[in-house]
């Protein structure tokens, strides 16, 4: 029995700052990212920015699969 893991989400969008919006569900409205799936390096196989990674999973972590409190 598991209640109270998933918050009342609602539509939202994420904002990279290399302009890319993405529609996600979350808790909050607006989402501000330095980094997406768009231009991190994992996913572009470019070294255009360094000392990135992680963010995206610990974005991911901390909004959608992790969130456990309101
Ligand atoms: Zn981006």
């Amino acid at each position: 029995m598991k209640e109270g893991i998933h918050p009342n989400y609602n539509k939202a969008v994420i904002k990279c700052a290399c302009g890319e919006v993405i529609e996600t569900g979350s808790v909050k409205p607006e989402i501000k990212v330095e980094i997406c799936s768009k231009c991190h390096p994992f996913f572009t196989g470019k070294q255009k920015l360094v000392d990135t990674g992680g963010r995206v999973d610990r974005f991911r972590k901390r909004y959608n699969l992790d969130k456990k409190e309101e």
